[in-house]
């Protein structure tokens, strides 16, 4: 996964150290001797086709073959996107990768786990590569959870900065998922219409895709634990998923270069350990986003520490960012005629009540 890189521009921030300097954190920290190891696979066409259009799924098995001048030039064809020779086979390494973990933890081998992987997926549509990403390796590790498992009712939660595009189209119409999104409206994939609050699922759906779309930067651990107590464990608490997978984007963290958020690798920690509560612990945590090295690395090794039930240092909670306090609430206005879990406050019980006279 280390040998797909952008051939004109070396120093993209979708790097290879990304990876390499997490694997090196774990390592050096200890953590990796105290987790079963898994080995590396590649998702396989069938897995694919659950997902992604034959056609796409031939046209990038084909770049494999190609010279990196015509690469450059069907890079063109789609939007913040590069390719090399190495890129599908990385691209099937991470999607395979992601299944490998879903699948030790379904089996009973492991009780959760984490992917160190890239490309990173959220963005890919099913007959698209989009935003650096090729295959769609969390809405792959849902579907494989559903195909080979026969879960239903998976929850998750897309903490990347920038929204999942790919996964909300996914599953929009699929009550098994519950797709809770937190990121900034104003960003990648500039398309406010589709990552706004009011997102809410489709047909059968209706009610499992929950969008937490801050309006601007600036947002911390206290906006983000906040939007975990006020919005994502009620929530959660009452679907009871069987698995938890974690699009686990690092690019709203302090110091990132395109997030402009500040959320400490504590925070990631603590938002970890809330969700080790849920489906007995069986959480993936699939690496997506993040482009500042140490922040990458810090804050999945707390995630990591946070799967191994280590004790956490706790994080400094203060007032909210202006327009947190409405995101919180207009999400809570949305998704409350599907979840009664959300009531907390008396006027909307009083309403609710009225409602049901
Ligand atoms: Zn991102």
């Amino acid at each position: 996964m280390a040998l797909h890189r952008n051939v004109k521009q070396p120093s993209h921030l979708e790097q290879p150290a990304r990876i390499t300097s997490v694997y090196q954190k774990l390592q050096e920290s200890g953590v990796l001797d105290r987790c079963l190891q898994l080995d590396a696979r590649i998702a396989t066409r069938e897995e694919l086709l659950w997902l992604h259009t034959a056609d796409y799924v031939d046209e990038l098995s084909a770049t494999s073959e190609k010279k990196q001048s015509i690469l450059t030039a069907l890079e063109r064809q789609y939007d913040s996107v590069f390719l090399c020779p190495e890129t599908y086979q990385a691209a099937l390494l991470s999607a395979g990768s992601s299944l490998q973990v879903v699948e030790s933890i379904l089996s009973g081998e492991s009780r959760s786990g984490f992917a160190v992987i890239r490309p990173p997926g959220h963005h890919a549509e099913s007959d698209e590569a989009f935003g650096f990403c090729y295959f769609n390796n969390t809405a792959l590790a849902a579907k494989y959870a559903i195909e080979n498992h026969q879960l239903e009712r998976i929850l998750i939660v897309d903490w990347d900065i920038h929204h999942g595009n790919g996964i909300q189209k996914m599953f929009e119409e699929d009550p098994r998922v519950l797709y809770i999104s937190l990121h900034r409206l104003d960003i990648f994939p500039f398309n406010p219409e589709n990552c706004d609050c009011n997102m809410v699922g489709t047909g059968p759906g209706v009610g499992f895709n929950v969008n937490i779309a801050w309006p601007s930067k600036g947002m911390g651990d206290s906006e983000y634990l906040a939007a975990f107590r006020r919005i994502i464990m009620p929530i959660a608490n009452q679907y009871n998923p069987q698995l938890v997978l974690v699009a686990a984007g690092f690019d709203a963290a302090l110091g990132d270069p395109l997030g402009g958020c500040k959320v400490s690798p504590e925070g990631y920690g603590q938002m970890c350990h809330m969700l080790t509560s849920l489906a007995e612990g069986r959480v993936a945590v699939l690496l997506e986003g993040g482009y500042n090295l140490k922040s990458v690395s810090d804050s999945m090794l707390m995630c990591a520490n946070a799967l191994l039930g280590d004790p956490l240092p706790t994080t400094l909670i203060g007032a909210l960012q202006p327009g947190a306090a409405v995101t919180i609430q207009r999400v809570a206005n949305y998704l409350l005629p599907y979840w009664t879990s959300l009531v907390v406050d008396v006027n909307s019980e009083e309403k609710n009540t009225k409602h049901k006279r």
